[in-house]
């Protein structure tokens, strides 16, 4: 099981807000399965419906991390006008074999849609993941 408090789950979801009609990207830190640190990340990606972290950005987070002996736990990114399921692109794009990927789907009124899944044996399978007050 993975564990996101609530308090990052709202800034995830403010991210993915004030990045319409782009999409969003950034990671999540910690330990283990347990996220503890909000780090958002500057999508680069040319059109709308895909994100590409500025790897400048995204290598300077990873290496603070190692300093501090934190883990990534893990990457998320949002979907404006699409359900939260990872797109064929995401499947393509899951080389995080021990990071959550966690997509936000944008598609319903005010309500959050965010699931998380785990890169195994080439496919994305779902993650039970806990929101915790
Ligand atoms: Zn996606």
């Amino acid at each position: 099981m993975w564990i996101i408090s609530r308090i990052l789950v709202n800034k995830i979801l403010a991210h993915a807000q004030r990045s319409l009609p782009r999409e969003c990207v950034g990671v999540l830190a910690g330990h283990g399965r347990e996220a503890l640190s909000w780090h958002p990340l500057t999508n680069i990606a040319p059109g709308e419906q895909t994100f590409l972290a500025d790897s400048h950005e995204q290598i300077r987070l990873f290496r603070e991390l190692r300093e501090q002996g934190r883990e990534v736990v893990a990457i998320y990114h949002s979907h404006p006008t699409g359900p939260a399921q990872p797109s064929a692109l995401d499947r393509e794009l899951a080389v995080y074999p021990d990071a959550l990927m966690l997509v936000v789907g944008m598609q319903t009124d005010g309500r959050l849609e965010m699931n998380g899944f785990l890169a195994h044996d080439g496919r994305l399978e779902p993650q039970a993941v806990t929101i915790r007050d």
